[in-house]
């Protein structure tokens, strides 16, 4: 009974203007039905597509939206490293300023490192120290005014920071071998001194007035020639003697021939003797100070006025005290 169903026809009829022909169309109710599911089926994929469509439009848009969140995301970044860049350029910069500044320092204290070592003769020998000269280390440092504005490229920043670093690193070095160069010219100056307080090189008296030199003279008692030890510097009784270098003092004596007098030891086996003192004023052993006062300028022992019999002995014999005289006075003394 259903298979007859779809075997029967309906008919439809097109009627067009009242006075056109009738169009009559005869179809089955299968091929109906297959028309029916066939539009359906159109309509589905149709209304599928549609739906994917819409779908995928949605999905684009929200991904354009997202993206451009990203890209001002990105941007603002960007403009925080390209300030930082700037920042660290302008670090950079300060800081190889500083460094010529540095190396100018040291350029100085290098010359008043050359004006010690003046001061202290036999030193070592200085070692040229390395780096850049004062004017080229200046002017990589410092900039001029005016003139036409280049931004600094990634190269040259990257330079400016490994030039810079170089010199820091230099300077390091240099600094290091400055302490030590210095540290050996103190003590070198500190050895000087000392050795210039156990050396005599100063006058015995606030007189300067050589009376009798060392050598061969006519004896003033006995007025027959012999040989004078020492040198005779006239002064006032009561004058202060000092001793001429620092040392210690060896013997505190009065006879009738030497007066009071004062025997100090010095470095190196040298010995030094004041006699004629009016007075002491130093014990056997005491350690004295170049320029302390030992006594006092008398006439006591074998004299005839106030005087100091100034005596200089190395090793046990004495000696020319003249080389043991301020040069000045030395010259002086020579003219006599
Ligand atoms: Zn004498």
């Amino acid at each position: 009974m259903k298979f007859t169903w779809f075997q029967n026809k309906l008919t439809f009829v097109i009627i067009p203007e009242a006075n056109g022909s009738v169009v009559r169309l005869k179809l089955s109710r299968a091929a109906l039905w297959c028309a029916a599911s066939l539009m359906l089926l159109l309509f589905g994929t149709t209304c599928i597509l549609s739906v994917r469509s819409l779908h995928s439009t949605v999905s684009v848009s929200l991904k354009s939206v997202e993206m451009k969140g990203r890209t001002a995301q990105l941007e603002q970044d960007l403009h925080r490293k390209n300030a930082a860049i700037e920042q660290l350029q302008n670090d950079i910069y300060a800081l190889s300023k500083q460094a010529a500044e540095v190396r100018s320092q040291m350029e100085r204290m290098k010359r008043l490192e050359q004006d010690l070592h003046k001061l202290a003769p036999g030193s070592v020998e200085r070692r040229k120290a390395g780096g850049q000269p004062v004017s080229a280390a200046v002017s990589a440092g410092a900039g001029g005014m005016g003139g036409e504005a280049f931004p600094v490229t990634e190269e040259q920043t990257h330079e400016l920071a490994a030039a810079t670093g170089a010199r820091y690193t230099a300077l390091h070095t240099e600094i290091k071998e400055l302490a030590s160069r210095l540290g050996q010219t103190k003590r070198q100056l500190q050895e000087k001194q000392e050795r210039r307080q156990r050396t005599p090189d100063i006058w015995p008296t606030l007189s300067k007035v050589i009376t009798s030199p060392y050598g061969y003279r006519k004896d003033p008692f006995t007025k027959k020639l012999s040989f004078h030890r020492g040198i005779d510097i006239a002064g006032k009784l009561g004058d202060p003697v000092y001793a001429v270098a620092s040392g210690v003092v060896h013997s505190v004596a009065y006879d009738k021939l030497h007066g009071h007098n004062v025997v100090i030891e010095h470095d190196q086996g040298l010995r030094t003797w004041y006699m004629h003192l009016n007075s002491t004023q130093v014990s056997r052993g005491d350690k004295v100070d170049k320029g302390q006062a030992i006594g006092q300028l008398g006439t006591t022992g074998r004299s005839t006025g106030p005087h100091l019999h100034y005596e200089v002995m190395l090793s046990g014999k004495s000696t020319d005290p003249a080389p043991y005289m301020p040069s000045n006075n030395r010259k002086k003394e020579r003219n006599k």
